[in-house]
């Protein structure tokens, strides 16, 4: 097995897939913002003129800055592992299943957060991912303003691009705190989705071990 970076004709589709924004924001706007939320934060109710608040304009900022850091890229998420074909000769089918994945992303709705796990299951074919990249592939895609539907969608797109498997499995569970903090929700405050690429599309099967691994009863 070589460790060496992997860049081939789905290159552009890999770029494509990661949608990156990088951000460029002068310290004269960021000025401005910290003025805004003053005001905002301010007229709701938060008294700014005490040693423990006077700079959580500029702090809630910086937080937001940070947590949305995903538009910007990861330069690590780059290598994969060469490898043979792990179905043998005849490409038989099996699963690499990774989880639980822990993310924290903000609702693109009500720009509140959303956290949970996630679990990825992939059918190798020549190249591989290790644990640690998949953390990495999670958290460029939930530090955005984001909707979990998309979030899954985009884990999928962009492992099918690096990959190039024979499947893709992605399971999200989270918590969105836009529902839970104003109680428009009392019951199930877990939101659950799947998103199935290649051989898991047609084989319930191959759905039925991977959700098992995550935990999921049917
Ligand atoms: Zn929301
Ligand atoms: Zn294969």
């Amino acid at each position: 097995m070589s460790f060496d970076f992997h860049f081939d004709p789905d290159e552009q589709d890999f770029l494509a897939a990661m949608d990156l924004h990088r951000r460029h924001i002068s310290e004269e706007q960021m000025r401005k913002f910290e003025g805004d939320i003053a005001a905002i934060f301010g007229a709701f109710g938060l008294n700014l003129n005490t040693p423990a608040t006077k700079d959580t304009p500029q702090r809630f900022l910086r937080a937001l800055f940070d947590a949305t850091e995903g538009y910007e890229g990861d330069p690590k998420l780059l290598t994969v592992f060469e490898t043979e074909c792990r179905g043998g000769p005849d490409c038989r089918l099996s699963q690499v299943i990774e989880g639980p994945i822990q993310f924290y992303s903000l609702c693109e709705h009500h720009a509140f957060p959303f956290y949970g796990q996630a679990y990825i299951g992939y059918i190798a074919h020549e190249h591989l991912i290790g644990i640690s990249k998949l953390t990495r592939l999670v958290r460029l895609f939930a530090r955005r303003f984001a909707v979990q539907e998309r979030i899954g969608q985009q884990i999928a797109d962009t492992l099918e691009a690096m990959l190039q498997p024979h499947g893709v499995a992605v399971y999200l569970a989270a918590h969105h705190l836009c529902t839970q903090m104003r109680g428009v929700r009392e019951t199930s405050p877990l939101t659950h989705t799947t998103f199935w690429r290649g051989e898991y599309d047609g084989n319930a099967e191959l759905r039925a071990e991977f959700l098992s691994m995550c935990g999921v009863q049917r």
